[in-house]
């Protein structure tokens, strides 16, 4: 039996990138998808490909950092669908890349909204629901920036070790209520986000091709792993962020 056929999955920022793959791997899975994002456009695209073979999905418009909006994205999820089973709170951005006396507090405080208010606004308003179905499963998106310092600024590196706590406190105070949390630490993967990264000469190229798999990571890698985090194959695995890097980070 397909591992989501009886699961609503809701991901957030799954109009691009890592969510939408997520998207589409997990309704391959028979997963009924609630496909988040910002961009109605691109979440109605992402909803488009999933139906297009076969699947069920519907493009819920809200913006993470928003209290009220992330009120009525859960609202409308679990109007459509009836409930919420797994969460993955995917939706990010990046800052300036600049040293930390150079960032813009507008910056700061616009990636801390919804790289780390995001996770905690989305698990807030979806864990009451996870409560009364007496199960569910949070995968909280961090990145290897959430282990250690890089190229990727101080407000994003300074979100994603949020996440990462964030990510061992939710499985803390939920696991023994059927609540599952854990975290994901992706190295850099080809999407919109990094187009300007991901060239010969961007920032991370030497790290990425001197790393064990001496490529750029697919948002298909990271789907497969969200995936598996999410199903009950992953059933004892509780709290850790999980990095998906090529191995970049192992020295
Ligand atoms: P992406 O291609 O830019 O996709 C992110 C999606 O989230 C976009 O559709 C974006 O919409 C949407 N979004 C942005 N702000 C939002 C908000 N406030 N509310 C709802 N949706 C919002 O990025 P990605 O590379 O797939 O990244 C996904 C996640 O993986 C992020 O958390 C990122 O930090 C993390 N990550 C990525 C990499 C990588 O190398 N790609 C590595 C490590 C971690 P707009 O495009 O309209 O803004």
């Amino acid at each position: 039996m397909p591992r989501f056929s009886d699961r609503v999955v809701l991901i957030t920022g799954a109009g691009s990138g890592l969510g939408r793959a997520a998207a589409v791997e997990m309704a391959g899975e028979g997963g009924a998808i609630a496909v988040v994002d910002i961009d109605r456009p691109s979440a109605e695209e992402t909803v488009g490909l999933i139906t297009r073979e076969g699947g069920n999905a519907v493009a819920i418009e809200a913006d993470v950092s928003s209290s009220t909006s992330v009120q009525a994205m859960v609202a409308a999820a679990v109007g459509h669908f009836g409930r919420i089973d797994v969460l993955v709170n995917n939706a990010g951005v990046v800052g300036e890349l600049k040293p930390l006396h150079e960032v813009s507090e507008e910056s700061w405080d616009f990636v801390q909204s919804v790289d780390m208010k995001g996770v905690f606004l989305c698990s807030k308003y979806v864990i009451p629901i996870m409560l009364e179905q007496g199960r569910g499963v949070i995968v909280n998106i961090a990145s290897v920036s959430g282990f250690l310092a890089s190229k990727t600024g101080v407000e994003y590196t300074a979100a994603k070790h949020g996440v990462t706590g964030l990510t061992k406190q939710t499985a803390y105070d939920y696991g023994h209520q059927g609540i599952r949390a854990v975290g994901i630490g992706p190295g850099v993967i080809e999407t919109p986000l990094t187009a300007e990264w991901t060239c010969e000469g961007g920032p991370f190229h030497e790290l990425t091709m001197e790393a064990p798999a001496g490529r750029y990571g697919r948002p298909e890698d990271v789907a497969r792993l969200v995936a598996f985090l999410a199903s009950d194959d992953a059933d004892f695995m509780h709290g850790h962020t999980i990095p998906i890097d090529g191995g970049s980070i192992i020295r």
